[in-house]
């Protein structure tokens, strides 16, 4: 109850009594998890679920609800792709509007002519001001800067480059007075941020208690998966889901952390067949181990994807210099910097990894590009770093620069005077998922498809013949060089994506690749594209 002595109806109640999602009112029987969520309170919230554990109409019934009860409260969904955003927009939340007529006095009115109220598939605006925009950002945070948001919901998080979106988010409900978070999908490698966030959250299980050897089940392995449903992992009683209860390993964590398996679900209490398609599911030889942990379990399993290995950075750290030595600044060749600009990581709170300002150097000799120098710039201020960074352009005075657009505005607004005034080439660079290639924006950076250019980055290293590190004090290098991994987006679109392993850092690997794409820019050599497209 609350002060003024008015009884506070829990969401769920409510989503039984105004909503019809999917084309029928909420079901709490059969998806009982459901109900939990709806009903907990909810700062940050993580939501790690198979396939079909109705995660959608979930998060709608939550963003409709929270629309209609708090007038003024204005959401963000998040989706890897324009396609899922659009597809969640039309079929799942403006479908349970239309369908939710008990909800539409005062909030919606489907085809009504007011001019406060706005209806589009990218944005919805109610006659309470509440509002719902519909976003996508796989890696490029741009499209989400400059909103302010009470709530965001991440949709397909396992998609979504959180390295680079969070920090942007972060800034979008900075200033509001609820700043809540909620992160969902389905999880991928061990190596996706999705397994991050569950180890930095509370990680609630449901559990079941054995009415035969008295012990509880979760859901996290095929031990519980019976001939004829759920089964006891310890002594293969037949066990009911319907009696579960969330139960949290660690209460105390930030994240409200929630798993829900497909076998967890008490619809298959009702529902034999169903539960059958998960059994046959086991045996079938196109479902991968990995597969099956994912999609019908929910949990995370196997590893990314690499291109290089140790043995290859090995094989080409063969060039004579110590890059740890201010003296390899003046080794002969032309020179190529490459700087990623350090800043918030979206990993800070979860598990102290600092992004930090990393600047590479390499020297252009006998047709070899070697990494001749390099360094991480840790306990400087930002202006300090700056001025560092200026003294060693205007010493060596290199054929190009090439930086992070997206973290160093500021910064790139005085290195690319000091560029202008050694005669070095200047590239700002900004990393996305994009059709082309290379391309200027016209305005300020040039954007990069991050795919693509690592793609390259790493074929060029196998290739074995341009790239070259030095012979000495590499360990740092080769750590970061390895700390990326791929993974094969679940949407239609199934692009690769090169993503941070969790917990470790990759900077020199950014400036790395920043400098070989401004070498490559300043020698006109970019075979990657068509050069048409680099009108500037
Ligand atoms: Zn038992």
């Amino acid at each position: 109850m609350s002060e003024d002595g008015i009884i506070e109806v829990p969401p769920s109640i409510l989503a039984e009594e105004l909503l019809v999602v999917a084309g029928s009112k909420p079901d709490f029987e059969r998806f009982k998890q459901s109900k939990y969520i709806l009903d907990v309170p909810k700062k940050e919230m993580l939501l790690k679920c198979g396939r079909q554990t109705s995660k959608s109409s979930t998060l709608c019934m939550s963003m409709i609800l929270d629309a209609r009860l708090t007038a003024g409260f204005r959401q963000g969904y998040i989706a890897p792709t324009a396609k899922t955003s659009q597809a969640f927009s039309i079929l799942r939340f403006s479908d349970a509007l239309l369908n939710s007529s008990a909800i539409w006095p005062h909030f919606y009115a489907p085809g009504k002519s007011n001019k406060f109220v706005i209806d589009n598939v990218g944005l919805k605006k109610f006659e309470n001001n509440s509002v719902v925009i519909f976003l996508y950002a796989d890696s490029d945070p741009d499209r989400i800067r400059g909103y302010t948001f009470d709530r965001i919901i991440f949709d397909e998080i396992q998609d979504i480059d959180l390295d680079e979106v969070e920090p942007v988010v972060e800034a979008c409900i900075m200033n509001s007075a609820y700043r809540e978070k909620l992160f969902a999908g389905t999880p991928k490698s061990l190596d996706n941020a999705i397994e991050t966030l569950w180890q930095g959250s509370t990680q609630a299980e449901w559990a079941v208690k054995c009415e035969g050897c008295g012990k509880y089940n979760i859901f996290v392995s095929t031990k519980t998966i019976g001939k004829n449903g759920p089964i006891c992992a310890n002594c293969g009683k037949s066990i009911d889901t319907r009696n579960g209860i969330f139960v949290p390993a660690y209460p105390n964590k930030p994240i409200d952390g929630y798993h829900i398996s497909r076998t967890a679900l008490p619809l298959y209490m009702y529902d034999q067949s169903a539960w059958q398609d998960i059994v046959r599911l086991l045996d079938n030889p196109l479902w991968s181990k990995e597969k099956f942990d994912n999609e019908i379990l929910g949990i995370s399993s196997g590893a990314g994807l690499k291109l290089i290995t140790e043995q290859d950075l090995i094989d080409i750290s063969t060039y004579d210099c110590d890059p740890y030595d201010i003296k390899s600044l003046s080794l002969p060749g032309e020179k190529f910097i490459g700087i990623d600009w350090g800043g918030t990581d979206y990993s800070n709170k979860v598990e102290n990894v600092q992004s930090q300002t990393a600047l590479v150097v390499y020297n252009l000799i006998d047709s070899h590009l070697n990494i001749c120098y390099y360094t991480i710039f840790q306990g400087m201020g930002p202006l300090d770093i700056l001025h560092s960074i200026q003294h060693i352009i205007t010493t060596i005075r290199p054929l190009s620069v090439a930086a992070d657009a997206g973290g160093g505005k500021v910064e790139n607004a005085e290195l690319l005077k000091t560029c202008f005034a050694n005669k070095t080439k200047f590239y700002p660079i900004q990393w996305g998922s994009f059709d082309k290639v290379f391309q200027w924006n016209k305005i300020d950076k040039y954007l990069a498809d991050k795919t693509t250019i690592f793609d390259s980055f790493f074929f060029t290293i196998l290739d074995k013949n341009l790239i070259r590190l030095p012979n000495k004090n590499t360990k740092q290098i080769i750590a970061e060089f390895l700390a990326e991994h791929a993974e094969t987006s679940s949407s239609a679109s199934g692009k690769k994506i090169w993503k941070r392993v969790p917990n470790k850092t990759d900077d020199l690997l950014h400036a790395s690749v920043f400098g070989w794409v401004g070498f490559k820019m300043a020698k006109g050599d970019f075979v990657l594209y068509n050069n048409a497209s680099l009108a500037n």
